[in-house]
């Protein structure tokens, strides 16, 4: 029990959850997970002026939709909750914590009202982070009385002299002068503690051994080894991450417009794809592998993997990833996904298709699944198209090689029986097609594919197309095209 890994996510509920948030919560999962570890969810909440309703549940459906489970909470009956710090200070736990180092001379009740503080700091006697230790020593009996008078106060830790030294796992070794450390305030005039102090104690009480976070806590990081040394606790593991930037090289973050991860999950984000994406953020598996769920990144991560500079998040990337994801899902998934919206984008259609195999054909082209009505749009009816369309150099194909294509194409088909009417047989009768009139293949392929879509782009080829369209169908198509064909070349 003792050597065990235990880590926390500790988010200040904002409403918001974007890639950096679940970032720094997949961190602290994996470093547990990889280790065999409990890991932890803990609502840091102290800050009542920042109270956001709803917010807690937002963190809740975020790391569920992830995929990212807490090991251990207080009981919500039938399940466990996350630690909350406002109801953890309901019980008394941090201003007990406080008094054990005002009793241990380590910390003072501080009187002074916010004025001085503010006049202290006009004035220019004091910087706007240094107390002047004016309420240090007070008499205990005049504590007692202002206390009990109902004068506001707050308890202040007492910084001792010397310098501090932390070790950060990625960072090494940072010392800093105690002198430029506050007397930091430990509880509030409101009776909630800091969110410093609150954060140590309850590290503290929760045995957590590591501690992941962003690198923008590194110059608190003293602070909180003052704290666990004036207690005298075991001081954890710190291991702080560079900030994750969007693609203009600011930190990321809502304000300047990340979505978030219910939002990308709306828009057809795919769970897994964000988890693999966020977990390369700022990290490299030993062998560069791509491809990761999260079951695997719990046996594969590692903390020596991260890296010590800034990552960018690039959306394009994680677009590649989601239609990685989409070709590499299994079938039965893809079709109870994508059967809906298909069924939805031909409701209407006089013609009848195999959903099957329209999602065959569409799964490993999407990118998202709302692009799929685009792809499906001609099937219903042939759009009206312009003949340059089957213009195409690459293709070596222009308006008369397709009417001829098309002319000879439409012979070919009718002599196959509607009953073989599959894309073996209907490409094997087009590529003869073309050698015996010493054509390339694509130079009837293109202008089948054009004339039955009206489209340059289709979710699958010439011949594919025939098939998903009957042999009625398609020959009523090619039929139109050579006729707008032959109107084009007449004018
Ligand atoms: N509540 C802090 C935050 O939301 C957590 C920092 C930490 O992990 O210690 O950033």
């Amino acid at each position: 029990m003792q050597n065990t890994v235990r880590t926390r996510y500790a988010p200040s509920p904002t409403g918001y959850m974007h890639i950096g948030n679940a970032k720094a919560a997949l961190n602290e999962y994996l470093t547990a997970k990889s280790q065999g570890g409990a890991f932890l969810l803990r609502i840091e909440d102290t800050d009542q002026k920042r109270e956001i309703a709803g917010a807690v549940d937002v963190i809740y459906k975020t790391l569920e939709i992830l995929g990212i489970k807490h090991d251990e909470g207080p009981d919500i009956g039938g399940g466990c909750g996350p630690y909350v710090q406002s109801e953890r200070n309901a019980k008394g736990i941090y201003i007990d914590a406080a008094l054990e180092l005002v009793q241990k001379g380590k910390a003072y009740y501080c009187f002074c009202s916010r004025e001085r503080l503010e006049t202290l700091v006009r004035e220019g006697t004091q910087d706007a982070v240094s107390y002047d230790r004016h309420c240090l020593g007070l008499p205990e009996r005049d504590i007692d009385e202002r206390i009990a008078a109902g004068e506001p106060y707050v308890i202040r830790q007492i910084i001792p002299e010397g310098k501090t030294t932390f070790t950060d796992e990625i960072f090494g070794a940072i010392t800093v002068n105690n002198s430029e450390l506050d007397d930091q305030v430990l509880i509030k005039s409101d009776g909630f503690p800091t969110y410093n102090f609150a954060n140590v104690v309850d590290d503290n009480a929760m045995m957590i051994t590591h501690v992941v976070r962003g690198t923008e806590y590194l110059s608190s990081t003293p602070k909180y080894n003052l704290l666990y040394e004036a207690f005298d606790w075991k001081i954890p593991k710190y291991i702080h991450v560079p900030m994750i930037l969007n693609e203009e090289g600011k930190k990321y973050s809502k304000r300047s417009g990340a979505p978030s991860i219910e939002d990308m999950v709306n828009e057809g984000y795919l769970p897994e794809a964000i988890i693999n994406f966020i977990a390369l953020l700022g990290w490299s598996p030993a062998d560069n592998r791509e491809f990761f769920t999260l079951k695997e990144l719990e046996e594969h991560f590692s903390i020596s993997g991260l890296s010590k500079s800034p990552s960018v998040v690039d959306m394009r990337k994680l677009q590649w990833m989601n239609a990685e994801y989409f070709k590499r899902m299994d079938f039965e998934r893809f079709y109870a996904m994508s059967a809906p919206i298909i069924e939805n984008a031909l409701s209407g259609a006089k013609l009848s298709f195999d959903t099957h195999k329209l999602a065959q054909a569409v799964q490993s082209r999407v990118t998202f699944l709302n692009e799929v009505p685009e792809m499906l749009d001609f099937l219903p009816a042939l759009p009206n198209y312009d003949i340059t369309l089957y213009e195409n150099k690459k293709q070596k194909t222009d308006v008369s090689i397709a009417l001829s294509a098309l002319e000879k194409s439409i012979q070919a088909l009718t002599g196959i029986p509607a009953a073989g009417w599959q894309n073996d047989r209907l490409y094997a009768a087009l590529q003869n097609l073309a050698a015996e009139n010493g054509l390339k293949n694509s130079q009837i392929l293109w202008p089948v594919r054009i004339a039955l879509s009206g489209k340059l782009s289709t979710p699958v080829g010439a011949t594919e197309l025939l098939e998903l369209l009957g042999k009625d169908e398609s020959l009523v198509r090619i039929t139109t095209g050579i006729e707008s064909l032959r109107k084009g070349n007449a004018s």
